[in-house]
């Protein structure tokens, strides 16, 4: 079986599910469930989503204490601007103490070790998030949840206006009074293959223009996480 390239983990091909699925001798729909397939198959209308759907790139994290625990490497964790683990309170580590990036497919060492300094992942410091990031992290992951509970193509078309409304006020307002701050790249949803917004820039924007807001969750400033973008 080919080992896929880092995206496809959380959104493969329906045809690697089935062969992982027939490889480890479980049910399709429980290998399927650990993807995001299922929520994103349901958020689009489409039969087959492509990684691009979730998220434009994805950078290899993890959580220690996870990692310690159960060898768990959750799905949660590979959302975007998601930098923390919310069970565990502990920053997502990308990189080993030596510099080296963590990565998960490594046919040269032992697996959850670092390939340069040989150091096992579960030995790196815990970093604690600070208060901003843990309010920031917590809004986006209620929107997450929102979606990936009753996400449709209705529903989709609905937020992206909205995002398109906020821009274009954004960019009114930008025009009558420029920022002093210095011009930053702007973070608008690519359109992925089938010309919808990745979820995870749709949820990065329905938060930072207020658009969703749960209030149960403590809102912080969008200025935090505008500095901790990837
Ligand atoms: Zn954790
Ligand atoms: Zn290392």
């Amino acid at each position: 079986m080919k080992v896929p390239v880092l995206p496809s983990l959380s959104v493969p091909p329906q045809s690697f599910v089935e062969d992982l699925a027939a490889w480890l001798a479980l049910p399709v729909r429980e290998v399927r469930n650990t993807t995001y397939l299922p929520e994103l198959t349901r958020y689009y209308g489409l039969l087959h989503p492509l990684p691009g759907d979730l998220r434009p790139s994805l950078t290899f994290r993890v959580c220690l204490a996870c990692l310690a625990k159960e060898r768990f490497l959750k799905r949660t964790l590979a959302l975007r601007y998601v930098l923390y683990c919310p069970w565990h309170q502990v920053t997502l580590l990308s990189t080993c103490q030596c510099g080296t990036p963590l990565r998960i497919f490594d046919p040269a060492t032992m697996p959850f070790t670092c390939g340069a300094c040989g150091r096992d992942w579960t030995d790196l410091p815990r970093i604690a998030p600070t208060p901003e990031r843990i309010a920031v992290t917590r809004q986006l992951l209620s929107c997450y949840e929102y979606f990936f509970f009753c996400g449709k193509p209705t529903l989709m078309e609905k937020a992206f206006l909205a995002v398109v409304n906020a821009w274009q006020e954004e960019i009114i307002r930008e025009r009558e009074h420029p920022p002093r701050r210095s011009p930053r790249m702007h973070s608008y949803p690519r359109l992925p293959s089938n010309h919808v917004p990745s979820l995870c820039l749709l949820v990065l924007d329905l938060v930072k223009y207020h658009l969703y807001h749960d209030p149960k969750v403590i809102f912080w400033g969008k200025e935090d996480w505008e500095q901790e973008g990837e």
